[in-house]
C-alpha cells in the first residue's frame, strides 16, 4: 500500500489552509493508529508530523548515523540534571520506526490500579482485550520462536531456570525477523511492523493527508472547543520555514508522545485547570548490565530481544524485569566500563564473551516537563523510593548470570563496579548510593505527563481520551499512563488509541456534525 506524504520539499505555497474532520498532531504509535481508525470510518483526517519521512531505504544499520536521521534531537534529548537520555523517535512513525518490537498488553494489576485509583472503572482487561487481539493481528505480534532467541538471551534464561525464576519469550511485532539485531537504527527490510509500514499507509489508502516537517505550534479553541491547528512547515535541511499551515477541524488529537504534547498544550495555554499538564512523568529508567563468559557469545548477533524475567514484575515482589537485549561493543562499554586506558582495552578485546540485559522498574511518576523561557525542560530524578527497585534487578540479574557460568558481573554504575563471584553480589550493590550520575541509565518509555484520569482536579484527560476542559480535544500518546506500567508500551498505546478512536465514532454526530 501507498504511503502519500507532503513533505517541505513538495510545498510551494507559503500558506495552506486545510478544513477537515480530524487532525491528529504526531505520526507516531498513538497518531497512526487514529489515523488509520478515522480514516477507515470515512473521516477526512490530515496528519501533522514534526519530524522528516525518512523512507527505509536511507536506514543503513549504523547506529550514529540513524541517532542524527531518527531520533529527537539526534538522540541527544536529556534530563535537565543530565544523568537520564530520553530516546525519542523524530521522524514519520515516531518511536516505533526505531524500538526493540517488543510487545506487552499492559498488565492487568495495573488496569486494576488504574480504576480504583483514577476512576478508569471502564479500562478493564474485558474491554481492551478485543483491542489487543486486532493489534497483535494487524502487527504480526507473535512469541518469539527458538530461532528468535540468541546466545545472550539464552544465557539470561539458563540462569534464571537454575533459580527456579518465571522467564519467558518475549513477544514481538514483526514479520520474517531478518535477525540483523538493529532494530534500533530502523528496519531496513521493513520486516518490523512499525507504524511506517503498516497504520500509516493504511491510513492514506483511506484518504488521510500526511503532512511531515511540519511542527504544530498552537491547538486553536473556540467556547471551550477545539477549533483546529496551527503549524509551521520548516525544511529539515535549511531550517528556513517553508509555509504556515493553518487546520481547521472538528476534532483536534494531540499523538505528540510524552514530551511534546504537554509542551503544545502549555505552549496552547489550555486544557490545564487541573494543572498536571507535563507532570507525573514516568519514564522506567532502564541500564544495561553485562555478564562475562568463557565461551564466545557475540551478543549482538541474533534478534535483538530474545527473553525476559517476569519473577518480579508486581510491585509487591520488586517491580523491575529483566530484558534479555543484546548490544553492539560500544553500547556495552558505555554502560559499564568508564572508558580509559588498559581496563578499556581488556573490556572491549572481551567484547564476544559478554551477555547483556536491560533492566526496567516500574518508577513512580515524580518528574516533570515544563516550558522554562520558552524551551523544554525534562525534570526528573530517581526517586529514592524507586532506588531498592534499581538494586534489586541488579541484584536479580547478578545472580542470574552467575548461576549461568559467568565469570564477572560488570555493573552500570557511573563508577566502575564489577562483582567477581555470587558471594560479592550483596556487598557491591549495597554501596551504590542515589545521587546524580549514580547509575549509567536511558529511557525509551517516556509516558504520564497528561493524565487520564475521572476527577477532572487530578487528571487532563477524562476516561475516553478527551480533555476536561476542552470538548474535542483529544489525546492518544504515552502520556496518557497514569502510572507507570512496567512493562514496554507500544502496544497499550496502540490500543488505547484504538480504543479512543472508537469512543470519537460512536459519538459522531456530536463530532462531526
Ligand atoms: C530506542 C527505543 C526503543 C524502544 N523499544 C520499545 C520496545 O521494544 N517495545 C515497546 O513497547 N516500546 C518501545 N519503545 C517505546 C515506544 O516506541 C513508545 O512508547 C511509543 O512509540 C510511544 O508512542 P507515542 O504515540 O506516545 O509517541 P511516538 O511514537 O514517539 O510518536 C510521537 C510523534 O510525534 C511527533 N511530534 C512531536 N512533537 C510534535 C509537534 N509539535 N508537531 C507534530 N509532530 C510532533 C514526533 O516527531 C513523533 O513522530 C522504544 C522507544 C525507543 C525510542
Amino acid at each position: 500500500m501507498m504511503l502519500k506524504v507532503t513533505s517541505a520539499a513538495d510545498v510551494t505555497s507559503a500558506h495552506i489552509d486545510l478544513d477537515v474532520d480530524a487532525v491528529i498532531i504526531g505520526s507516531g504509535a498513538g497518531g497512526a493508529v487514529m489515523a488509520y481508525e478515522l480514516a477507515a470510518a470515512g473521516k477526512s483526517v490530515v496528519v501533522l508530523e514534526a519530524g522528516s519521512y525518512v523512507p527505509s531505504t536511507q536506514f543503513n544499520e549504523t547506529f550514529p548515523d540513524m541517532l542524527e536521521l531518527l531520533y529527537e534531537e539526534k538522540g541527544n534529548q536529556a534530563t535537565k540534571q543530565g544523568d537520564l537520555l530520553v530516546l525519542q523517535g523524530r521522524c514519520l512513525g515516531g518511536s516505533t520506526v526505531v524500538n526493540g518490537c517488543v510487545t506487552f498488553r499492559v498488565p492487568d494489576f495495573i488496569l486494576e490500579k488504574w480504576g480504583k485509583e483514577y476512576g478508569l472503572t471502564n479500562l478493564t482487561p474485558e474491554i481492551l482485550s478485543p483491542y489487543f487481539e486486532k493489534v497483535e493481528r494487524n502487527l504480526s505480534i507473535h512469541i518469539n520462536q527458538p530461532h528468535e532467541i540468541n546466545e545472550n538471551s539464552r544465557k539470561l534464561e539458563a540462569g534464571a531456570r537454575a533459580l527456579g525464576w518465571s522467564v519467558k519469550p518475549l513477544s514481538r511485532n514483526i514479520k520474517d525477523c531478518a535477525l540483523t539485531g538493529h532494530c534500533l537504527s530502523g528496519c531496513k527490510t521493513d520486516r518490523k511492523q512499525s507504524m511506517l509500514v503498516t497504520y500509516l499507509p493504511w491510513a492514506c489508502h483511506h484518504g488521510a493527508q500526511i503532512f511531515t516537517d511540519t511542527f504544530a505550534a498552537r491547538i486553536v479553541t473556540e467556547n471551550g472547543r477545539a477549533k483546529g491547528v496551527q503549524a509551521t512547515m520548516v525544511d529539515p535541511v535549511t531550517k528556513h520555514k517553508v509555509a504556515d499551515i493553518n487546520v481547521k477541524a472538528k476534532v483536534v488529537i494531540a499523538a505528540a508522545g510524552a514530551v511534546q504534547t504537554p509542551l503544545l498544550f502549555l505552549r496552547s495555554e489550555i486544557a490545564n485547570s487541573s494543572e498536571q499538564v507535563g507532570r507525573n512523568f514516568a519514564c522506567h529508567p532502564s541500564t544495561m548490565i553485562v555478564a562475562q563468559f568463557a565461551q564466545d557469545i557475540f551478543t549482538w548477533r541474533g534478534a535483538m530481544l530474545g527473553v525476559y524475567v517476569d519473577e518480579f514484575e508486581h510491585p509487591d515482589k520488586g517491580g523491575f524485569v529483566l530484558e534479555g537485549g543484546g548490544a553492539g561493543p560500544i553500547e556495552l562499554g558505555m554502560s559499564t566500563e568508564p572508558g580509559t586506558g588498559k581496563a578499556y582495552l581488556d573490556f572491549m578485546s572481551r567484547a564476544k564473551n559478554y551477555a547483556s540485559c536491560i533492566s526496567l522498574i516500574h518508577d513512580h511518576n515524580v518528574g516533570r516537563v515544563s516550558l522554562v523561557d520558552g524551551e523544554k525542560q525534562i525534570d526528573y530524578q530517581i526517586a529514592d523510593a524507586d532506588f531498592p527497585a534499581m538494586k534489586a534487578a541488579f541484584k536479580a540479574a547478578a545472580k542470574i548470570y552467575f548461576a549461568a557460568g559467568a565469570e564477572r558481573v560488570f555493573l552500570p554504575t557511573g563508577d566502575k563496579r564489577v562483582i567477581e563471584s555470587e558471594e560479592q553480589i550483596d556487598t557491591v550493590v549495597d554501596g551504590i548510593e542515589n545521587h546524580p550520575f549514580a547509575l549509567r541509565m536511558v529511557s525509551y518509555h517516556p509516558q504520564g505527563t497528561m493524565r487520564m484520569g475521572s476527577d477532572p482536579a487530578k487528571s487532563v484527560v477524562n476516561p475516553y481520551g478527551e480533555t476536561h476542559d476542552v470538548k474535542g480535544l483529544f489525546v492518544c500518546d504515552a502520556s496518557l499512563f497514569p502510572t507507570s506500567i512496567i512493562v514496554n508500551p507500544q502496544e497499550s498505546v496502540y490500543a488505547l488509541s484504538n480504543y479512543i478512536a472508537d469512543r470519537i465514532l460512536e459519538d459522531a454526530n456530536d463530532y462531526f456534525a
